[in-house]
């Protein structure tokens, strides 16, 4: 298979990107026995990037495209493609209803201009993009193969490893390689391992055990001839896990713990405020992370020395009494973050992330209280001595507690 590759966008000629997409796919292409012949770089201009792909349809069997899939003006990859074939684009019910969803979950009203994302012509379909909006285009006539990926990286990325590629190898006879991460927090590193350890040494699929600052992935790989047999094996695999793991799976994949938080929030109608102490506003920096979070986050103080805990609502004879790494304080801090930022829930965070212990408590302890006004937790953390390991580590583990209590809330 004689393939090539067209980067489209003006920031390429200027010399502003670096076109990291074609090397990234040039990279892959000998993984998969598939030989590149040319590569081509052209700006957002409709009559050249015609002509490049013109050339490229004819003169090889395989052309990959990335850029100009966006929803403005200079985005003309679609139209480019569809005009060299002959072939008028149309909007696809289907695609719109997705991208109308992708903006809905967002709280964000979908634009008029993004609806051109959603068009197809009879030669092609889509390729889905769960990190953007605007899908992927997989043309196929007379045996010629042209597949249109978004040009952000990430987006590109993951596009070509969970779709195109596997798609190419089944093409090729190969076989598929699909795999699929769990997310766990709560469990150490080695205790996760121990309790999988009998699927650990299977060849097909595989299993490894990652520890990463939002806990411990699991990630499951499996081969097979056919892209359904793989998905089987992974399903199979999936649920055996769970069923071990129950709650303490949070997500997997592209999910990450504060999308998952925002989402249950929303879905529940509730806010959110936090006081963060040895965090540092880190907490507060990962919810706001999240698309559409004003929704749902009233907002966030950070008090670190014992004046500005109590400046912001906390009593002093709770710190004389209890020293202000507690679960008295981290309680005090919920309630007034709550009370002061009129939210339904108030998260409180103080612990001692380093140089030296702080009232006889370790390094790494920390205290994490939930309050919503009818109910209270407060959770003990215990992260390894470094200060921004114990920062990320507390801060994630405050996520994975607010996910608890809100699971656990009817
Ligand atoms: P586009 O879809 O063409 O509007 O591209 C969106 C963004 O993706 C650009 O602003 C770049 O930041 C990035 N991008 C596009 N093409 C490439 C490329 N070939 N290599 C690396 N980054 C790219
Ligand atoms: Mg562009």
């Amino acid at each position: 298979m004689k393939a090539e590759i067209t980067s489209i966008g003006t920031e390429l000629l200027l010399g502003e990107i670096t076109d990291t997409n074609a090397s990234y796919i040039a990279f892959q292409l000998p993984l998969l026995g598939i030989d590149l012949y040319w590569v081509t770089q052209v700006g957002d201009n409709f009559e050249r990037m015609k002509e490049c792909l013109e050339r490229a349809w004819k003169r090889s069997d395989l052309t990959l495209t990335t850029g100009g899939l966006g929803p403005t003006e200079d985005d003309l990859t679609r139209e480019a493609i569809a005009t060299m074939l002959g072939e008028e684009p149309r909007v696809d019910p289907d695609l719109e209803q997705q991208i109308r969803e992708f903006f809905s979950r967002r709280s964000i009203e979908m634009p008029e201009r993004n609806i051109k994302q959603a068009t197809l012509i009879p030669s092609a379909e889509a390729i889905p993009n769960p990190r953007g909006t605007a899908p992927g285009w997989w043309v196929e006539r007379g045996g010629k193969l042209l597949i249109a990926m978004p040009g952000p990286p990430s987006e590109m990325q993951r596009m070509w490893e969970k779709e195109v590629s596997p798609r190419l190898r089944q093409r090729l006879g190969h076989e598929i390689i699909l795999s699929r991460t769990l997310k766990t927090f709560g469990h150490s590193e080695g205790a996760v391992d121990e309790m999988v350890s009998p699927l650990l040494s299977a060849t097909n699929p595989t299993l490894a055990v990652y520890a990463k600052p939002d806990g411990i992935h699991l990630r499951i790989t499996a081969k097979a001839k056919r892209r359904e047999e793989a998905e089987k094996m992974i399903a199979q695999r999936e649920e055996e896990i769970r069923s071990l793991f129950e709650e303490s799976i949070w997500g997997c994949d592209d999910e990450t713990l504060e999308a998952v938080l925002g989402a249950l929030l929303s879905e529940k109608g509730l806010s959110l405020a936090t006081m963060e102490s040895c965090t540092g506003g880190l907490l507060a920096n990962l919810i706001t992370d999240v698309p559409g979070s004003s929704a749902y986050f009233k907002g966030g103080m950070v008090a670190y020395t014992d004046e500005a805990k109590i400046s912001h609502g906390v009593d002093p004879a709770l710190i004389v009494r209890h020293g202000s790494v507690s679960p008295e304080v981290a309680e005090a801090m919920a309630e007034a973050a709550r009370a002061r930022l009129g939210a339904d829930i108030g998260v409180g965070i103080t612990g001692v992330a380093d140089p030296e212990e702080v009232e006889g408590k370790p390094i790494g302890s920390a205290h994490i209280a939930i309050v919503d006004g009818k109910s209270k937790r407060v959770i003990r953390g215990s992260y390894p001595p470094l200060r921004p390991e114990v920062k990320r580590r507390a801060a994630y583990h405050a996520l994975f507690e607010l996910r608890r209590t809100l699971l656990a809330s009817k």
